[in-house]
């Protein structure tokens, strides 16, 4: 009889992963918290991928697009369209809450706001859930006010505004250069002692000339102590400082979620939050229950990207026919 599996994401890997499922024979059903690529919908409105189109290509539907870097719309029409001819089966809008085995089966839980609970069987999961979700917290008192946030989507609200943007990446330094380019006033508190080597090395020149005509502050060895209602203190080589804010930009990076995992037997590495899987099947240690994406580097989100997690899903079917050859 025809094999099932659920696929838990539907962000670009585990997309990636039903196609390539579906091209061997098994049939997928794919489970989405909120509607497909959620996290690229969730992405800052005005962002440019570092990677060109043919590096986001899934199921071999080509990408074209008028720049050789795509810009979030054009991602966002791309995937739509691969879901469209591909004919995936997509359950949006419900959030899985649990994954159980049941005689050599799994039972996979969900919830939808409107429609309640469902249960679905299946004979694979793969667990594609991403990180985006869940920001990295910088646990100090005042994170949870108002105005304070983890996602930035566009610069408009804050023309004319004290922004103190967090963190030494990506996600700070495009803020950054946004922000200053629509009449925000930035500073970037940075506990890193010097720029990191993470940072695209075309955008890094446009931030540090911007700090260099004083367009931008830029203080390095900041570690945050709290944020107040005006202001944000931190501590500097032993000192304590202090910065006027409007608003806070904790671009502090994500997490993902291991409930699900942990809940489902898959052992996590406490260090690295690394789940426990064959590098070459993607398999975790509890059987026929795979992960794909970048799920896959644990607490490091400079290590998987679309570009190689996309492929993890041809790895998963490979090992899936090897198994019924055999
Ligand atoms: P995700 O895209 O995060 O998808 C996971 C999906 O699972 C989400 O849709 C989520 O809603 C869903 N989900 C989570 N939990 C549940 C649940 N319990 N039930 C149901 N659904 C659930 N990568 C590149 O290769 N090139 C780039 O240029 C690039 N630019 C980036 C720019 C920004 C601003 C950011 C933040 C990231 C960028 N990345 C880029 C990284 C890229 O976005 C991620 O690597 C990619 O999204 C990972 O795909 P994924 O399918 O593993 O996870
Ligand atoms: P990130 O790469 O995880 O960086 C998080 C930053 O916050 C780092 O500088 C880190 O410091 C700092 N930080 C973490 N915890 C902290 C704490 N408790 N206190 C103070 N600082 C803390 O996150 P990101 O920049 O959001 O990037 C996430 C992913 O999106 C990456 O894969 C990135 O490549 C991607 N991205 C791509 C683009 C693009 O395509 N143009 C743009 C943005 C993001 P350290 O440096 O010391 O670790």
């Amino acid at each position: 009889m025809n094999k099932q599996a659920i696929i838990v994401g539907a962000g670009p890997c585990g997309l990636s992963a039903a196609i390539e499922l579906e091209n061997v024979g098994i049939t997928c059903t794919i489970i989405e918290r909120g509607n497909i690529v959620d996290a690229i919908y969730r992405y800052p409105t005005h962002q440019t991928f570092f990677s060109s189109a043919n590096l986001l290509e899934i199921g071999d539907v080509p990408f074209i697009c008028k720049e050789l870097k795509p810009r979030r719309q054009d991602a966002l029409v791309y995937y739509r369209e691969v879901v469209t001819r591909k004919g995936l089966d997509v359950k949006p809008f419900e959030t899985v809450e649990r994954v159980e085995k049941s005689d050599g089966k799994f039972l996979v839980t969900s919830r939808h706001e409107r429609h309640g609970v469902s249960v679905r069987e299946a004979d694979y999961v793969i667990l594609a859930t991403g990180y985006y979700g869940r920001p990295r917290k910088l646990d100090v008192p005042g994170e949870e006010l108002p105005h304070v946030s983890h996602y930035f989507e566009e610069a408009h609200p804050y023309y004319r505004q004290h922004v103190t943007v967090i963190g030494g990446k990506n996600s700070a330094v495009d803020a950054a250069i946004e922000l200053e380019k629509a009449g925000a006033y930035v500073t970037v508190l940075y506990r890193g002692s010097e720029y990191s080597p993470s940072v695209k090395p075309w955008v890094l020149p446009t931030f540090d000339s911007l700090v260099r005509h004083e367009k931008v502050r830029m203080e390095f060895n900041a570690t945050i102590e709290r944020i107040d209602l005006d202001e944000v203190v931190y501590r500097q080589n032993g000192e304590e400082k202090r910065v006027h804010t409007d608003h806070v930009l904790a671009m502090t990076g994500y997490q993902p979620d291991h409930n699900l995992f942990a809940e489902a037997g898959i052992e996590i590495d406490e260090d690295t939050g690394v789940p426990s899987f064959d590098e070459e099947t993607y398999e975790t240690n509890v059987e026929n229950l795979f992960i794909a994406g970048v799920v896959a580097a644990g607490n490091d989100a400079n290590k998987i990207f679309i570009e190689n997690g996309r492929f993890h899903g041809r790895a998963i079917a490979q090992a899936l026919t090897d198994r019924v050859r055999i």
